[in-house]
């Protein structure tokens, strides 16, 4: 099999093997591992269409890790994909009306991120043993409430590494908090701060930037990593399950072999669909790459102009996990967009990182015309919630009704009735609020858990599991600290 090696997006660093650039997480330059080369299927669809969740996922992952030996891979597989998803089949389909709504959200947090950060920490360790270090693994993550919980799920208990996590007091949900306070296992360790998002977000780079600090955690057994979603370790996995939907819909006699669909991505930072854009590199027959943005439309506005501009008023909407003004993988796709050139990649992010935006070339658009943006305001995603689920019976989150309702404006537009793959990357018990709301305004009055057991009762869905145990979970985290204490907690975490 061909090796692939990875480099920086800005600069000629690189060539390192993908176990050196899952350790390393980001280059040294500031830029993101980008593979030098794509690879492609090396089995047919018709093959893949008899295989399991886990069998695509292999033979996806050991095309773009092609350090790893096969033993390694299968067995960070096998931890990741286990009974802690609900469904055996990891990553079903549900018809609803016509397209395909890929349900990202099985796993032990119920939102896609999972189908990452379940892997990322075997990755991660084995990484460290193919590269001879011994180092414990340290993972420090500021989060605004999904990626955090998602990140202690998947590192939890993971021999070799310890977990920190900083969340805002006060700026999570109540649901949230505490789905992280009640996290179990010896190695996690989650802490309120008091500030927002931005200062835990400083302090942990703070932290990860101190040389002194690095220098005294090596000489007891430690080293700082990042469980961040530029990690290509995240980033790989997410191939799988679009390749994984292609080969379902063919084995259940729904598409042609051949036969092209597209793909419509809720979109915050770019990574799930920058995977849906690496799927269809390899060789799975993909048409249109759609994303669907909510009212913070960067990039519905990038892909229509051509100009990325950032400079707008962030706003606070109904699918969280999308508002995003800078959307860290996209970098990726403008590194391939300029024909893998570092150094015009290096320029246009300078101009981000300077003013605020950038603005890409004719020559460069003119390489993206698989990518199609459209935005669902508050209304249009609480209107397609509504109207789904009054048609269909089905109940989406906020998140996959955003990508819906882009899909169904698509569909009216264009005319195109491909077969579809929605990725739907949320339950909606994640967000029973919002979602119940938009599906009548009576519920508006209930209490939380209230809420659970009418959505379940209303979408006759059964409570996933990650919400039945926190309803009387025992609280395992109590520290809160200001922001200045962030590193002294972290020494006295690791006893150093
Ligand atoms: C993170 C997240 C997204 C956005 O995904 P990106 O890869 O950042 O574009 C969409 N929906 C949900 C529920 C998420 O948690």
């Amino acid at each position: 099999m061909k090796e692939i090696l990875y480099k920086s997006t800005r600069s000629e660093d690189g060539a390192l093997k993908a176990s050196e650039a899952i350790l390393k997480g980001l280059a040294d330059d500031g830029g993101l591992f980008v593979p030098i080369e794509l690879p492609e299927l090396d089995k047919s669809m018709k093959e893949l269409a008899g295989m399991k969740y886990q069998e695509v996922a292999y033979e996806v992952m050991k095309l773009f890790f092609t350090d790893f030996t096969e033993e390694e891979l299968k067995k960070c597989i096998d931890k990741a994909y286990d009974e802690k998803f609900d469904t055996e089949e990891i990553a079903p389909l549900a018809q609803v009306k016509d397209p395909y709504h890929l349900e990202l959200f099985h796993g032990p947090t119920i939102a896609f991120k999972d189908m990452a950060l379940q892997i990322l920490p075997h990755l991660l360790t084995t990484s460290a043993k193919k590269n001879g270090v011994d180092n414990e693994i340290v993972i420090l993550t500021a989060t605004s409430g999904d990626t955090g919980k998602a990140a202690l799920a998947g590192f939890a208990d993971v021999e070799g590494t310890k977990i920190i996590v900083f969340y805002p007091d006060g700026g999570v949900s109540p649901i949230q908090e505490k789905q992280m306070v009640t996290q179990k296992g010896d190695n996690t360790h989650v802490v309120a701060i008091k500030g927002n998002f931005d200062e835990a977000q400083t302090g942990v780079k703070n932290i990860f930037n101190n040389k002194e600090l690095a220098e005294e955690m090596a000489s007891k057994g430690f080293q700082f990593s990042s469980a961040n979603s530029i990690n290509i370790g995240r980033l790989v996995p997410q191939v799988a399950y679009y390749v994984y939907s292609y080969a379902k819909l063919l084995a259940e006699g729904k598409i042609e072999d051949g036969e092209k669909i597209n793909v419509v991505v809720p979109t915050g930072n770019f990574g799930n669909i920058l995977a849906a854009f690496y799927a269809k590199n390899l060789g799975t027959p993909i048409d249109k790459l759609i994303c669907a943005s909510n009212e913070n439309k960067v990039l519905y506005d990038f892909f229509n102009t051509g100009e990325y501009d950032k400079n707008r008023e962030f706003i606070l909407t109904s699918s969280p996990s999308m508002d995003i003004l800078i959307s860290s993988n996209l970098e990726r796709l403008i590194y391939h967009a300029t024909g893998n050139d570092a150094s015009k990649n290096k320029s246009f992010m300078d101009d981000l990182q300077s003013g605020g935006k950038y603005e890409i070339t004719d020559e460069m658009r003119a390489k993206l015309t698989d990518f199609v943006g459209d935005f669902a305001d508050e209304q249009e995603t609480a209107d397609t919630i509504k109207r789904i689920y009054e048609d269909t019976g089905y109940i989406m989150d906020t998140h996959t009704s955003v990508a819906r309702c882009v899909y169904d404006k698509y569909v009216e537009k264009t005319g195109d009735n491909k077969a579809t793959v929605i990725a739907s990357t949320a339950s909606p018990f994640k967000f029973t609020r919002a979602v119940m709301n938009a599906i009548d305004s009576k519920y508006e009055s209930m209490e939380d858990f209230e809420l659970v057991d009418e959505l379940s009762r209303i979408g006759n869905i059964e409570i996933p599991n990650a919400i039945e145990e926190i309803r009387n979970a025992d609280i395992k985290h109590n520290t809160k600290c200001e922001t200045e204490e962030m590193e002294n907690i972290v020494k006295d975490f690791l006893g150093i």
